[in-house]
Protein backbone atom coordinates (compact mmCIF):
# COMPACT_ATOMS: atom_id res chain seq x y z
CA UNK A 1 0.00 0.00 0.00
CA UNK A 2 2.40 2.24 0.72
CA UNK A 3 3.95 1.52 -2.34
CA UNK A 4 0.35 2.66 -4.24
CA UNK A 5 1.31 6.04 -2.29
CA UNK A 6 4.36 6.42 -4.02
CA UNK A 7 2.82 5.79 -7.18
CA UNK A 8 0.25 8.25 -6.92
CA UNK A 9 3.08 10.90 -5.64
CA UNK A 10 4.78 10.12 -8.46
CA UNK A 11 1.58 10.81 -10.78
CA UNK A 12 1.01 13.82 -9.16
CA UNK A 13 3.77 15.09 -9.36
CA UNK A 14 3.92 14.86 -13.79
CA UNK A 15 0.00 15.49 -13.21
CA UNK A 16 0.60 18.65 -11.39
CA UNK A 17 3.14 20.19 -13.39
CA UNK A 18 1.55 19.66 -16.40
CA UNK A 19 -1.65 21.53 -14.71
CA UNK A 20 0.37 24.24 -14.11
CA UNK A 21 2.52 24.94 -16.93
CA UNK A 22 0.59 23.29 -19.61
CA UNK A 23 -3.59 23.20 -18.10
CA UNK A 24 -4.56 24.78 -22.20
CA UNK A 25 -2.78 22.10 -23.69
CA UNK A 26 -3.76 19.38 -21.46
CA UNK A 27 -7.03 20.26 -20.11
CA UNK A 28 -8.21 16.90 -19.36
CA UNK A 29 -4.65 15.91 -17.02
CA UNK A 30 -5.72 18.24 -14.30
CA UNK A 31 -5.29 15.63 -11.67
CA UNK A 32 -3.34 17.71 -9.08
CA UNK A 33 -6.28 19.85 -8.86
CA UNK A 34 -9.10 17.69 -9.49
CA UNK A 35 -10.22 14.68 -7.28
CA UNK A 36 -9.06 11.30 -8.68
CA UNK A 37 -12.44 10.26 -8.57
CA UNK A 38 -13.72 13.14 -11.04
CA UNK A 39 -10.63 12.28 -13.63
CA UNK A 40 -11.21 8.58 -13.52
CA UNK A 41 -15.25 8.27 -13.16
CA UNK A 42 -14.21 5.18 -10.62
CA UNK A 43 -14.52 6.12 -7.19
CA UNK A 44 -17.77 7.93 -8.27
CA UNK A 45 -19.83 4.66 -9.35
CA UNK A 46 -23.23 4.31 -7.68
CA UNK A 47 -23.21 2.35 -4.61
CA UNK A 48 -26.88 2.62 -4.66
CA UNK A 49 -27.31 1.38 -8.22
CA UNK A 50 -25.04 -1.44 -7.29
CA UNK A 51 -27.04 -2.65 -4.16
CA UNK A 52 -30.06 -3.75 -7.02
CA UNK A 53 -27.65 -6.20 -8.36
CA UNK A 54 -26.26 -7.51 -5.16
CA UNK A 55 -29.67 -7.98 -3.74
CA UNK A 56 -30.27 -10.82 -6.62
CA UNK A 57 -30.24 -14.54 -5.18
CA UNK A 58 -27.75 -16.81 -7.01
CA UNK A 59 -29.77 -20.17 -5.55
CA UNK A 60 -27.08 -22.52 -4.95
CA UNK A 61 -23.91 -20.90 -6.78
CA UNK A 62 -21.58 -19.00 -4.04
CA UNK A 63 -19.28 -16.39 -4.98
CA UNK A 64 -16.17 -17.58 -2.91
CA UNK A 65 -13.31 -14.71 -3.33
CA UNK A 66 -9.74 -15.97 -3.30
CA UNK A 67 -7.31 -13.68 -1.18
CA UNK A 68 -3.57 -14.27 -1.64
CA UNK A 69 -0.84 -12.01 -1.16
CA UNK A 70 1.56 -10.63 -3.81
CA UNK A 71 5.81 -10.06 -3.66
CA UNK A 72 5.02 -7.34 -1.10
CA UNK A 73 2.59 -9.03 0.78
CA UNK A 74 -0.11 -7.05 -0.03
CA UNK A 75 -3.83 -8.79 0.08
CA UNK A 76 -5.35 -9.64 -4.17
CA UNK A 77 -8.11 -11.78 -4.74
CA UNK A 78 -10.06 -13.32 -7.78
CA UNK A 79 -13.34 -15.08 -7.52
CA UNK A 80 -15.08 -18.07 -8.48
CA UNK A 81 -18.39 -20.04 -7.92
CA UNK A 82 -18.88 -22.81 -5.76
CA UNK A 83 -21.49 -24.94 -5.02
CA UNK A 84 -23.61 -23.74 -1.63
CA UNK A 85 -22.54 -27.50 -0.08
CA UNK A 86 -18.77 -27.36 -1.11
CA UNK A 87 -18.78 -23.50 0.36
CA UNK A 88 -20.66 -25.07 3.96
CA UNK A 89 -17.79 -28.06 4.28
CA UNK A 90 -14.42 -27.73 5.72
CA UNK A 91 -11.98 -24.99 4.14
CA UNK A 92 -9.19 -27.96 3.55
CA UNK A 93 -11.83 -29.22 1.23
CA UNK A 94 -12.22 -25.94 -0.68
CA UNK A 95 -10.65 -26.83 -4.57
CA UNK A 96 -6.73 -25.25 -4.95
CA UNK A 97 -6.94 -22.84 -7.07
CA UNK A 98 -3.76 -20.90 -9.40
CA UNK A 99 -3.29 -17.33 -10.33
CA UNK A 100 -1.00 -15.38 -12.81
CA UNK A 101 2.57 -14.73 -10.49
CA UNK A 102 4.06 -13.50 -13.59
CA UNK A 103 1.38 -10.48 -13.52
CA UNK A 104 2.97 -10.12 -9.34
CA UNK A 105 6.64 -10.23 -9.60
CA UNK A 106 6.30 -13.88 -8.30
CA UNK A 107 7.17 -16.03 -11.13
CA UNK A 108 9.04 -16.34 -14.28
CA UNK A 109 6.45 -15.64 -17.86
CA UNK A 110 7.21 -18.93 -18.91
CA UNK A 111 6.19 -20.99 -15.90
CA UNK A 112 3.78 -18.20 -14.67
CA UNK A 113 1.17 -20.24 -12.32
CA UNK A 114 1.14 -19.72 -8.47
CA UNK A 115 -1.07 -22.27 -6.67
CA UNK A 116 -3.15 -21.13 -3.55
CA UNK A 117 -4.39 -23.46 -1.36
CA UNK A 118 -7.40 -22.38 0.88
CA UNK A 119 -6.28 -22.05 4.71
CA UNK A 120 -9.19 -20.15 6.15
CA UNK A 121 -12.94 -18.93 5.11
CA UNK A 122 -15.07 -15.74 6.47
CA UNK A 123 -18.64 -14.45 5.90
CA UNK A 124 -17.94 -12.15 3.10
CA UNK A 125 -19.34 -9.05 4.36
CA UNK A 126 -19.23 -7.29 0.67
CA UNK A 127 -21.53 -9.87 -0.57
CA UNK A 128 -23.37 -11.01 2.36
CA UNK A 129 -25.93 -14.04 1.79
CA UNK A 130 -23.43 -17.11 1.60
CA UNK A 131 -20.75 -15.89 -0.23
CA UNK A 132 -17.13 -16.35 1.38
CA UNK A 133 -13.99 -15.05 1.42
CA UNK A 134 -11.07 -17.46 1.67
CA UNK A 135 -7.55 -16.55 2.86
CA UNK A 136 -4.99 -18.73 0.57
CA UNK A 137 -1.10 -19.28 1.09
CA UNK A 138 0.53 -19.79 -2.35
CA UNK A 139 3.21 -22.95 -3.74
CA UNK A 140 5.29 -23.63 -6.61
CA UNK A 141 3.08 -25.83 -8.14
CA UNK A 142 5.17 -28.39 -9.64
CA UNK A 143 6.78 -29.30 -5.79
CA UNK A 144 4.26 -28.35 -3.84
CA UNK A 145 7.14 -25.95 -1.89
CA UNK A 146 5.81 -22.55 -0.49
CA UNK A 147 6.76 -19.69 -2.37
CA UNK A 148 9.61 -17.66 -0.64
CA UNK A 149 6.88 -14.97 -0.04
CA UNK A 150 4.69 -17.30 1.76
CA UNK A 151 5.75 -16.22 5.04
CA UNK A 152 2.48 -18.26 6.83
CA UNK A 153 3.76 -21.84 6.17
CA UNK A 154 7.17 -21.34 8.03
CA UNK A 155 5.28 -19.61 10.44
CA UNK A 156 2.98 -22.22 11.04
CA UNK A 157 5.98 -24.55 11.49
CA UNK A 158 7.56 -22.45 14.20
CA UNK A 159 4.35 -22.62 16.06
CA UNK A 160 3.96 -25.98 15.57
CA UNK A 161 7.51 -26.91 16.53
CA UNK A 162 7.71 -24.98 19.13
CA UNK A 163 4.94 -26.09 21.39
CA UNK A 164 2.38 -23.85 20.45
CA UNK A 165 -0.29 -26.23 21.13
CA UNK A 166 0.22 -26.78 24.88
CA UNK A 167 1.67 -22.88 25.03
CA UNK A 168 -1.32 -21.31 23.33
CA UNK A 169 -0.03 -17.88 22.43
CA UNK A 170 -2.37 -15.40 22.42
CA UNK A 171 -1.79 -11.95 20.28
CA UNK A 172 -4.24 -8.59 20.63
CA UNK A 173 -2.88 -6.88 17.08
CA UNK A 174 -3.38 -3.46 16.79
CA UNK A 175 -3.55 -2.01 13.55
CA UNK A 176 -2.61 1.89 12.56
CA UNK A 177 -3.28 3.34 9.24
CA UNK A 178 -3.72 6.78 7.64
CA UNK A 179 -6.28 8.07 5.34
CA UNK A 180 -5.18 9.68 2.11
CA UNK A 181 -7.46 11.47 -0.01
CA UNK A 182 -7.09 10.43 -3.58
CA UNK A 183 -4.44 12.98 -4.38
CA UNK A 184 -2.15 10.56 -2.40
CA UNK A 185 -0.58 13.34 -1.01
CA UNK A 186 -3.27 14.70 1.10
CA UNK A 187 -3.93 13.17 4.28
CA UNK A 188 -7.87 13.03 5.32
CA UNK A 189 -9.01 16.19 7.16
CA UNK A 190 -5.66 17.67 6.11
CA UNK A 191 -5.54 21.23 3.97
CA UNK A 192 -4.22 20.91 0.36
CA UNK A 193 -0.12 21.66 0.59
CA UNK A 194 -0.60 22.82 4.04
CA UNK A 195 -0.52 21.40 8.04
CA UNK A 196 -3.51 21.08 10.27
CA UNK A 197 -3.52 22.79 13.72
CA UNK A 198 -0.80 19.92 15.97
CA UNK A 199 -1.67 17.07 17.19
CA UNK A 200 -3.56 16.66 20.35
CA UNK A 201 -7.31 17.08 20.17
CA UNK A 202 -6.99 14.42 17.17
CA UNK A 203 -6.45 11.15 19.43
CA UNK A 204 -9.86 9.52 20.27
CA UNK A 205 -11.38 13.13 19.33
CA UNK A 206 -15.07 13.44 17.76
CA UNK A 207 -16.11 16.67 16.01
CA UNK A 208 -16.07 17.78 12.03
CA UNK A 209 -12.82 19.12 13.25
CA UNK A 210 -10.98 16.46 14.78
CA UNK A 211 -12.35 12.83 13.64
CA UNK A 212 -11.54 12.66 9.76
CA UNK A 213 -12.45 9.46 7.88
CA UNK A 214 -15.14 7.85 10.73
CA UNK A 215 -16.57 6.36 8.16
CA UNK A 216 -14.18 4.01 6.67
CA UNK A 217 -13.49 3.13 10.49
CA UNK A 218 -17.14 2.17 11.07
CA UNK A 219 -17.72 0.49 7.78
CA UNK A 220 -14.53 -1.44 8.34
CA UNK A 221 -15.44 -2.33 12.13
CA UNK A 222 -18.91 -3.75 11.55
CA UNK A 223 -17.71 -5.76 7.86
CA UNK A 224 -14.84 -7.41 10.43
CA UNK A 225 -17.52 -8.36 12.84
CA UNK A 226 -19.81 -9.99 10.04
CA UNK A 227 -17.00 -11.84 8.64
CA UNK A 228 -16.45 -13.44 12.24
CA UNK A 229 -13.45 -11.67 12.93
CA UNK A 230 -12.36 -11.20 16.87
CA UNK A 231 -12.43 -7.23 16.30
CA UNK A 232 -11.72 -5.94 20.07
CA UNK A 233 -12.32 -2.38 19.24
CA UNK A 234 -11.40 0.77 17.06
CA UNK A 235 -10.20 4.57 18.14
CA UNK A 236 -8.85 7.78 16.29
CA UNK A 237 -5.38 8.32 16.32
CA UNK A 238 -2.91 11.09 17.37
CA UNK A 239 -2.53 12.23 13.48
CA UNK A 240 -5.44 13.84 11.83
CA UNK A 241 -6.26 11.20 9.70
CA UNK A 242 -5.01 8.10 11.48
CA UNK A 243 -6.80 5.34 12.88
CA UNK A 244 -6.47 2.33 14.78
CA UNK A 245 -8.46 -1.19 15.40
CA UNK A 246 -7.32 -4.32 16.82
CA UNK A 247 -7.54 -7.68 16.73
CA UNK A 248 -7.62 -10.61 19.64
CA UNK A 249 -6.72 -11.69 21.74
CA UNK A 250 -6.74 -14.25 18.92
CA UNK A 251 -4.62 -17.57 18.70
CA UNK A 252 -1.53 -18.86 17.17
CA UNK A 253 -1.44 -18.57 13.48
CA UNK A 254 -4.87 -17.49 13.72
CA UNK A 255 -4.30 -14.17 15.20
CA UNK A 256 -2.09 -13.42 11.79
CA UNK A 257 -4.62 -14.68 9.37
CA UNK A 258 -7.63 -12.74 10.74
CA UNK A 259 -4.92 -9.40 10.76
CA UNK A 260 -4.13 -10.30 6.84
CA UNK A 261 -8.01 -10.45 6.10
CA UNK A 262 -9.00 -7.51 8.18
CA UNK A 263 -6.66 -5.61 6.27
CA UNK A 264 -7.79 -6.59 3.02
CA UNK A 265 -11.02 -5.69 4.45
CA UNK A 266 -9.75 -2.64 5.03
CA UNK A 267 -8.48 -1.78 1.36
CA UNK A 268 -11.81 -2.98 -0.01
CA UNK A 269 -13.92 -0.52 2.46
CA UNK A 270 -11.66 2.33 0.91
CA UNK A 271 -12.37 1.55 -2.40
CA UNK A 272 -15.78 1.92 -2.01
CA UNK A 273 -15.45 5.02 0.09
CA UNK A 274 -13.19 6.32 -2.32
CA UNK A 275 -10.47 7.07 -0.12
CA UNK A 276 -6.33 5.77 -0.12
CA UNK A 277 -5.12 4.02 2.79
CA UNK A 278 -1.43 3.70 3.28
CA UNK A 279 -0.19 1.06 6.48
CA UNK A 280 3.24 3.60 5.99
CA UNK A 281 4.44 3.57 9.18
CA UNK A 282 5.49 7.43 8.95
CA UNK A 283 3.74 8.69 5.73
CA UNK A 284 4.31 12.28 6.74
CA UNK A 285 7.39 13.20 8.07
CA UNK A 286 8.26 15.33 11.15
CA UNK A 287 6.58 16.06 14.08
CA UNK A 288 3.69 13.92 12.87
CA UNK A 289 3.25 10.43 14.45
CA UNK A 290 3.94 7.53 12.73
CA UNK A 291 1.75 4.55 12.73
CA UNK A 292 2.52 0.97 14.22
CA UNK A 293 1.13 -2.41 14.83
CA UNK A 294 1.47 -3.23 18.59
CA UNK A 295 1.95 -6.72 19.30
CA UNK A 296 0.09 -7.88 22.59
CA UNK A 297 1.35 -11.27 23.53
CA UNK A 298 0.50 -13.80 26.38
CA UNK A 299 0.90 -17.33 26.78
CA UNK A 300 -0.54 -20.16 29.14
CA UNK A 301 2.64 -19.23 31.58
CA UNK A 302 2.33 -15.28 31.58
CA UNK A 303 -1.56 -16.27 32.24
CA UNK A 304 -1.22 -18.30 35.48
CA UNK A 305 0.22 -17.51 38.78
CA UNK A 306 3.52 -16.65 38.75
CA UNK A 307 3.16 -14.84 35.17
CA UNK A 308 5.14 -11.85 36.16
CA UNK A 309 8.14 -13.39 36.43
CA UNK A 310 7.54 -15.38 33.07
CA UNK A 311 6.95 -11.95 31.75
CA UNK A 312 10.16 -10.18 33.11
CA UNK A 313 12.30 -13.58 31.15
CA UNK A 314 10.98 -12.95 27.95
CA UNK A 315 11.82 -8.83 28.19
CA UNK A 316 15.15 -10.06 28.97
CA UNK A 317 15.00 -12.90 25.67
CA UNK A 318 13.32 -10.06 23.34
CA UNK A 319 16.04 -7.77 24.99
CA UNK A 320 18.96 -10.01 23.57
CA UNK A 321 17.26 -10.56 20.24
CA UNK A 322 16.48 -6.83 19.72
CA UNK A 323 18.54 -6.84 16.29
CA UNK A 324 16.96 -9.74 15.14
CA UNK A 325 13.11 -8.34 15.78
CA UNK A 326 13.75 -4.52 14.59
CA UNK A 327 15.19 -6.46 11.26
CA UNK A 328 11.58 -8.35 11.69
CA UNK A 329 9.52 -5.72 12.53
CA UNK A 330 8.40 -3.89 9.00
CA UNK A 331 10.13 -1.75 6.45
CA UNK A 332 10.70 1.90 7.25
CA UNK A 333 10.46 1.22 10.77
CA UNK A 334 13.64 3.68 11.04
CA UNK A 335 11.43 6.55 9.89
CA UNK A 336 9.10 5.52 12.72
CA UNK A 337 11.28 5.02 15.90
CA UNK A 338 12.79 8.01 16.56
CA UNK A 339 12.67 7.85 20.33
CA UNK A 340 9.81 11.01 19.82
CA UNK A 341 5.72 10.84 19.47
CA UNK A 342 5.10 7.69 21.80
CA UNK A 343 8.25 5.93 20.53
CA UNK A 344 11.46 3.54 21.85
CA UNK A 345 14.94 4.84 20.14
CA UNK A 346 15.42 2.00 17.03
CA UNK A 347 18.75 0.99 18.65
CA UNK A 348 18.31 1.04 22.53
CA UNK A 349 15.86 -2.04 23.84
CA UNK A 350 14.18 -1.09 26.79
CA UNK A 351 11.14 -2.34 29.15
CA UNK A 352 8.88 -1.06 31.89
CA UNK A 353 5.47 -0.76 33.44
CA UNK A 354 3.09 1.30 32.18
CA UNK A 355 5.92 3.12 30.00
CA UNK A 356 4.87 4.01 26.31
CA UNK A 357 8.20 5.28 25.57
CA UNK A 358 9.87 2.03 26.30
CA UNK A 359 10.12 -0.59 23.29
CA UNK A 360 7.99 -3.12 26.00
CA UNK A 361 5.50 -2.45 27.92
CA UNK A 362 4.03 -4.44 30.57
CA UNK A 363 0.55 -3.13 31.39
CA UNK A 364 0.01 -1.90 34.58
CA UNK A 365 -3.14 -4.21 35.29
CA UNK A 366 -0.56 -7.00 34.70
CA UNK A 367 2.10 -5.72 37.19
CA UNK A 368 -0.58 -5.44 39.89
CA UNK A 369 -2.02 -8.94 39.46
CA UNK A 370 1.41 -10.25 38.71
CA UNK A 371 0.02 -12.41 35.49
CA UNK A 372 -1.19 -11.10 32.12
CA UNK A 373 0.25 -10.33 28.81
CA UNK A 374 3.12 -7.87 27.60
CA UNK A 375 3.18 -5.17 24.62
CA UNK A 376 5.77 -5.39 21.99
CA UNK A 377 5.71 -1.64 20.61
CA UNK A 378 8.21 -1.79 18.25
CA UNK A 379 6.53 -3.66 15.07
CA UNK A 380 5.62 -1.01 12.37
CA UNK A 381 2.11 -0.59 10.61
CA UNK A 382 3.51 -2.37 7.42
CA UNK A 383 5.07 -5.85 9.46
CA UNK A 384 4.26 -9.20 8.12
CA UNK A 385 2.25 -10.73 10.52
CA UNK A 386 2.80 -13.81 10.20
CA UNK A 387 7.05 -13.43 10.40
CA UNK A 388 6.28 -11.32 13.91
CA UNK A 389 4.10 -13.24 15.48
CA UNK A 390 5.73 -16.34 15.37
CA UNK A 391 9.01 -14.39 16.08
CA UNK A 392 7.84 -13.25 18.96
CA UNK A 393 6.87 -16.88 20.25
CA UNK A 394 10.15 -18.52 18.99
CA UNK A 395 12.12 -16.06 21.28
CA UNK A 396 9.98 -15.43 24.30
CA UNK A 397 10.05 -19.58 24.82
CA UNK A 398 13.33 -20.51 24.01
CA UNK A 399 15.27 -21.85 26.95
P1 LIG B 1 -3.35 0.10 24.11
O1 LIG B 1 -3.69 0.51 25.51
O2 LIG B 1 -1.93 -0.24 23.95
O3 LIG B 1 -3.84 1.07 23.09
P2 LIG B 1 -5.41 -1.70 22.99
O4 LIG B 1 -6.63 -1.73 23.83
O5 LIG B 1 -5.46 -0.90 21.75
O6 LIG B 1 -4.15 -1.30 23.91
O7 LIG B 1 -5.03 -3.18 22.53
C1 LIG B 1 -4.76 -4.21 23.42
C2 LIG B 1 -4.99 -5.53 22.73
O8 LIG B 1 -4.46 -6.58 23.53
C3 LIG B 1 -6.45 -5.86 22.50
O9 LIG B 1 -6.64 -6.41 21.21
C4 LIG B 1 -6.74 -6.93 23.56
O10 LIG B 1 -7.75 -7.82 23.15
C5 LIG B 1 -5.39 -7.64 23.61
N1 LIG B 1 -5.17 -8.42 24.85
C6 LIG B 1 -5.79 -8.31 26.04
N2 LIG B 1 -5.36 -9.25 26.91
C7 LIG B 1 -4.42 -9.98 26.24
C8 LIG B 1 -3.61 -11.10 26.60
N3 LIG B 1 -3.65 -11.66 27.80
N4 LIG B 1 -2.75 -11.57 25.66
C9 LIG B 1 -2.67 -11.00 24.45
N5 LIG B 1 -3.43 -9.96 24.07
C10 LIG B 1 -4.29 -9.45 24.93
MN1 LIG C 1 -4.24 0.74 21.05
MN1 LIG D 1 -2.39 3.40 18.77
MN1 LIG E 1 -0.65 -0.21 22.26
Amino acid sequence: MAREILVALALCGSAASLAAGRRHARPTLRMGAEPLSQVTGMASMDQAVLGKYMGLDTGDDCQVEYVFLDKDQVARSKCRTLPLKKVQGPVDAYPKWNYDGSSTGQAPGDDSEVMIVPRAKYPDPFRGGNHVLVLCDTYVPDDGTPLPTNTRAPAVARFESGGAEEQVPWYGLEQEYTLFNLDGVTPLGWPVGGFPKPQGPYYCGAGADRAFGRAVSEAHYRACLYAGLEVSGTNAEVMPGQWEYQIGPSIGIDAADQLTISRYILSRVCEDLGVIVTIDPKPIAGDWNGAGMHINFSTESTRKEGGLAVIEGMCEKLGAKHTEHIAAYGEGNERRLTGDCETASIDQFSYGVADRSCSIRIPRDTAADKKGYLEDRRPASNVDPYVATSLIFATCTSA
